[in-house]
């Protein structure tokens, strides 16, 4: 199946570079477009066919998009509408953390011109990306996910399929929406254990054996904080984009929601700048 199917990579950042080359692992010849050269540059290094033009990527039959915004979705897919309405049929996987609404528009856009668009957000960072062991929540039609799932399953470890178009969206928010709540919970926990003369290093080892554990505790903590590397790869500029887009979700629902919506006070008001990396926040041995 590899062989004769090409995938295009928009977004070649870092989680859309490790996709690229987990596609290129898997067999596939990949195309890959980013507005920075000196990505395209990385990725030709890894095996990834770069090209010069967005329009371009768009030869491939399967086309991943990782970009950082809903808005950014919406453009490049404006920028080839052209191109969409003269060529046979492809299927989008925005793996892009956007909005539901968004993806709900452009599914029904791309199949109005016979085309498939699956809103197919992930979780795993950039080294999942890299070694195609992503958790992939998938909103969209079952025939679209068919078409794409040669490439879902070069790029992802778990794939669910969560429902109809935005449904994969909805999904990530509500995820990422509790990592940033338990990135301040446990923060919080070893500050108070410290605070009683406990060290956070034990504390942890209780937490990871016992009922308050979660990724954050088990994956976050013991890679990027406790060593104080903070170097996860995910920024602050986009988990405050997640937690602003859960809160808007919430507040188009109707969903009260006290505890989450004081955890994203706390990551909108962080002192952090929007490049450092989202794992600050756990940085219990500041004053909080
Ligand atoms: P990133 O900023 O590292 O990469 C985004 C890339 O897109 C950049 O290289 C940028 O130049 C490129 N880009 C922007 N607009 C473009 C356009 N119009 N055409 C082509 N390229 C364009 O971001 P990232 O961390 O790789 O995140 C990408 C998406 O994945 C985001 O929606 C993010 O929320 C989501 N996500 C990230 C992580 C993570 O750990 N980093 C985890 C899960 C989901």
């Amino acid at each position: 199946m590899a062989a004769n199917m090409t995938v295009g990579v928009v977004g070649l950042g870092a989680m859309g570079l490790g996709m690229a080359m987990s596609a290129v692992r898997a067999g596939f010849r990949t195309l890959g477009f980013d507005l920075s050269p000196a990505r395209r540059d990385l990725a030709r290094a890894e095996g990834v066919e770069p090209v010069d033009t967005l329009e371009a990527v768009f030869a491939a039959d399967r086309i991943v998009f990782s970009l950082p915004t809903a808005q950014d979705v919406a453009n490049v897919v404006d920028q080839v509408r052209d191109r969409l309405q003269t060529r046979g049929r492809i299927v989008v996987i925005d793996t892009s953390t956007s909005e539901p609404g968004v993806s709900r528009a452009l599914a029904e856009t791309l199949a109005g011109m016979g085309h498939g668009f699956l809103d197919a957000p992930v979780s795993g960072g950039p080294a999942g990306a890299a070694k195609g062991a992503l958790t992939m929540m998938i909103g969209g039609a079952t025939a679209d996910l068919e078409d794409a799932r040669p490439v879902i399953d070069a790029l992802s470890a778990k794939a669910i399929h969560v429902g109809d178009s935005g449904a994969g969206n909805v999904a990530k928010l509500v995820n990422n929406l509790l990592c940033a709540a338990h990135m301040v919970t446990t923060a919080e926990g070893l500050r108070l254990a410290e605070a009683a003369g406990i060290s956070a290093e034990s504390t942890l080892a209780v937490l990871n054996a016992a009922s308050g554990r979660s990724m954050l505790s088990e994956v976050h903590f013991p890679t990027w904080v406790m060593n104080e590397g903070f170097n996860s790869g995910f920024t602050m500029a986009l988990m405050q984009k997640d937690v602003r887009l859960a809160r808007k979700l919430a507040a188009d629902t109707g969903t009260p929601m006290p505890l989450t919506e004081k955890a994203a006070d706390l990551w909108v008001a962080s002192p952090y700048g929007l490049t450092e990396d989202f794992t600050r926040m756990g940085d219990f041995r500041t004053k909080g």
